[in-house]
């Protein structure tokens, strides 16, 4: 009896429920940060041959299930153009829509390389909206400002000032190995979050860079996005890469997620996700833990 009523229970908050009574398919994804790969000796923690090995075992996981997209957060690669030759064919054999964003190792190639990336890669927008049920994933570009990717006049400026103003205020998110949301990207933003409000989806905001981690590894503008983002009650959650070790944290009831990168250590990290109507359900793999997180 008390098996069947946790398997009840357990059936239960998989299975939403919207006001009119009528059953909503929670969402399902699978979702893995800083692959890495680099055919490069090991360094520190990071164990940049054996992501190749990790990356067959999470694309067979994903796809042995039944998942609605996957999503990478950036840092795929490492080093050296080359790498991409073995990340993309496996990222290929991902049997559900596969969604990228870029991270800062991502363009650590030959400057000569760089302007063809996007192309090479597939990706046709670097920031844009995946919607699955009543959920909205919004892809941001932490790439936008940036010392790695390429960047126009307008660009640089934009973020030699952002940078040279942070510092004033002695915050030092201006590294090299982050990035920050340009204007225009912010702009877009707003736009999509009031669309988001108004057709009552649920959001998640991706990007490569932490809001609020440690090790001085946040996107450069990470008060002023978390300023625009937590205006909005549709926004619920935050995923990104870019700190391997992880970290979690809650701020003004939206759930501020930093996967854990798989490059790093013997073990594996990767997650499958469940959204449902009041909850996002994180089972990780190897070193992600699992979190039940409740949605506001
Ligand atoms: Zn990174």
């Amino acid at each position: 009896m008390k098996n069947l009523i946790v398997t009840l229970s357990f059936l239960l908050t998989l299975l939403s429920w919207d006001s009119s009574g009528q059953g909503i398919k929670p969402v399902r994804i699978g979702l893995f940060t800083d692959c890495q790969y680099c055919n490069c000796p090991e360094s520190g923690k990071r164990n940049y041959k054996l992501s190749l090995v990790k990356l067959d075992s999470c694309v067979s996981l994903f796809n042995s299930m039944q998942l609605d997209g996957v999503f990478h957060l950036g840092d795929m690669i490492d080093h050296d153009v080359r790498s991409y030759d073995s990340v993309l064919p496996r990222f290929s054999k991902i049997n559900a829509p596969l969604h990228l964003l870029l991270g800062n190792h991502d363009y650590m190639i030959k400057s000569r390389y760089k302007a063809g990336l996007l192309d090479r890669i597939g990706i046709k927008e670097e920031h844009y909206i995946v919607d699955l049920g009543t959920w909205r994933f919004i892809i941001l570009n932490g790439d936008d400002l940036s010392f790695t990717a390429p960047q126009n006049k307008k660009q640089k400026q934009e973020r030699q000032d952002m940078v040279n103003d942070q510092y004033s205020q002695l915050r030092m998110n201006g590294l090299p190995w982050n990035g920050g949301i340009g204007s225009e990207q912010m702009r877009w933003l707003e736009v999509k979050l009031n669309e988001s409000e108004r057709d009552l989806m649920k959001v998640v905001v991706m990007c490569h860079f932490p809001l609020f981690t440690k090790d001085n590894h946040n996107l450069f503008n990470n008060r002023e996005l978390f300023h625009l983002i937590s205006r909005y009650n549709c926004v619920k959650a935050y995923f990104n890469g870019h700190y391997h070790s992880g970290n979690y944290k809650v701020r003004d009831g939206i759930h501020l997620v930093n996967f854990k990168g798989m490059v790093d250590t013997e073990q594996n990290a990767f997650a499958v996700i469940t959204l449902t109507n009041d909850s996002i359900l994180i089972k990780g793999y190897g070193r992600e833990p699992d979190r039940h997180l409740k949605i506001k």
